[in-house]
């Protein structure tokens, strides 16, 4: 397997080239410059890198699996988690106020990206709890907030969201999963949803899932949706998170690739749910989380293209096949095949139009004859230092 090298110096070249990086968080009375956030997205990439990617291959040959009606992670990724959470990356971007680092988004997406490119399956898991905190922290009442988001942006326990139906998927007007009011102030929510992203997994904690449902007096269609906060564990009278909610894993959904990530078949058997943002608003609460995922959704889309180039260019360079261009030797590298190399550079245009893609060193992944004065010539951009015929 081809080695992942984490795009930093593409990231610096971001922050002190094209975003005026330190005099924008000047600005914003951030207390962070290019130096130190550099200097967190090493410790990212290394991470990244040497941990999680050997992991996403075994991880994805494994997969989740469903054992006694519990989530089990492949091998080692419940270990990878816990040092990631308590290294602190959960909670790089998140507000200070619930025990959040509170770095620049900026920072949070370019990790994401790293996270994608190397481990998707993984960097899903926390990318879903930050977006249920942004729609717990814009919608729910204080004591929900109090109570759910500080180990949630801790990364301590995780988030899930609960929209699809076997009848209600891109049209969530159908959705049938019901919310019975309780005396207390709770709600008894029942039905089935498929496709839960991280809808139960075994790294401990808790698992908080927002789910769409409708009340006994909800209007037809989308105007008659609501949002609630279901987790996995209920706090017992001591008010510790013990008691199991009636809630189980029906079944894995069987997908192409992204074996480890464990996405469900959830069934809510009366489960245990309060009421988040106003009655029959639910969807538009449920957007919050949706935007950030739609957001994480597209840098995944950057990261995978970006991680997927650079195992093809690091093949084109050790595979030996055919003759040179000029017939007079072989075999050669594929990558001296010019088809090869306009492939690739499709390909990496696609990326660079992404986001960003390679300068410096790592031109050598596309353009095998560039020179090292070519590569550190000051004021080039990325794109002219890496022109096919640099
Ligand atoms: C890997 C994965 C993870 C997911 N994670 C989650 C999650 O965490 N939580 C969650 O709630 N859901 C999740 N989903 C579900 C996802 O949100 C749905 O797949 C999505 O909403 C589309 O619904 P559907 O799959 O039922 O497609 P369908 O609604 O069956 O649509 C199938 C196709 O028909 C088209 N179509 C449907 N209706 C119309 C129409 N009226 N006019 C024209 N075209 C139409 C659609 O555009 C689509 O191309 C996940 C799905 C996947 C694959």
């Amino acid at each position: 397997m081809q080695t992942y090298v984490p795009p930093v110096d593409d990231y610096r070249f971001l922050m002190t080239e094209v975003l005026d990086f330190d005099r924008a968080m000047a600005e914003l009375g951030m207390e962070v410059d290019s130096d130190l956030a550099a200097a967190v997205l090493e410790e990212a990439g290394r991470l990244c890198a040497e941990r999680l990617h050997p992991l996403n291959r075994s991880g994805d040959e494994e997969g989740s699996r469903l054992i006694d009606g519990a989530v089990k992670l492949p091998q080692g990724f419940a270990d990878a988690y816990r040092e990631f959470q308590e290294a602190g990356w959960a909670s790089l971007s998140s507000s200070p106020e619930y025990g959040g680092q509170g770095l620049p988004f900026i920072l949070q997406l370019w990790l994401d990206e790293m996270l994608s490119a190397t481990n998707l399956s993984f960097g899903l898991i926390p990318g879903l709890t930050r977006g249920a905190c942004e729609a717990i922290n814009a919608h729910a009442s204080d004591s929900l907030k109090a109570a759910y988001l500080p180990p949630m942006v801790r990364g301590e326990w995780t988030g899930a969201m609960a929209l699809t139906e076997s009848g209600a998927g891109t049209d969530l007007a159908l959705l049938k999963t019901k919310a019975d009011p309780r005396d207390d102030g709770s709600h008894a929510i029942t039905g089935t949803k498929i496709f839960i992203s991280s809808g139960d997994h075994d790294m401990g904690g808790n698992i908080v899932h927002l789910v769409l449902a409708r009340l006994p007096d909800a209007p037809e269609g989308v105007k008659g949706i609501s949002l609630f906060l279901v987790p996995k564990f209920l706090p017992d009278a001591s008010g510790r998170f013990t008691v199991r909610n009636a809630m189980s894993v029906g079944a894995l959904e069987k997908k192409m690739g992204i074996h480890a990530q464990p996405t469900c078949v959830m069934n809510y058997d009366g489960a245990t749910g309060w009421l988040v943002g106003e009655p029959h608003k639910g969807l538009a609460a449920m957007f919050t989380m949706m935007n950030a995922e739609r957001l994480m959704v597209g840098i995944q889309g950057l990261g995978i293209a970006g991680g997927a180039y650079q195992q093809a260019a690091g093949y084109a360079r050790e595979r030996l096949q055919g003759r040179s261009a000029d017939g007079s030797h072989g075999p050669v590298a594929i990558i001296d095949h010019a088809d090869v190399r306009r492939m690739l550079l499709n390909v990496r245009a696609f990326v660079e139009g992404g986001g960003r893609w390679p300068v410096g060193p790592r031109c050598n992944w596309i353009a095998p004859t560039v020179t090292p004065t070519q590569r550190s010539a000051p004021g080039r951009t990325p794109s002219s230092r890496c022109s096919p015929r640099s």
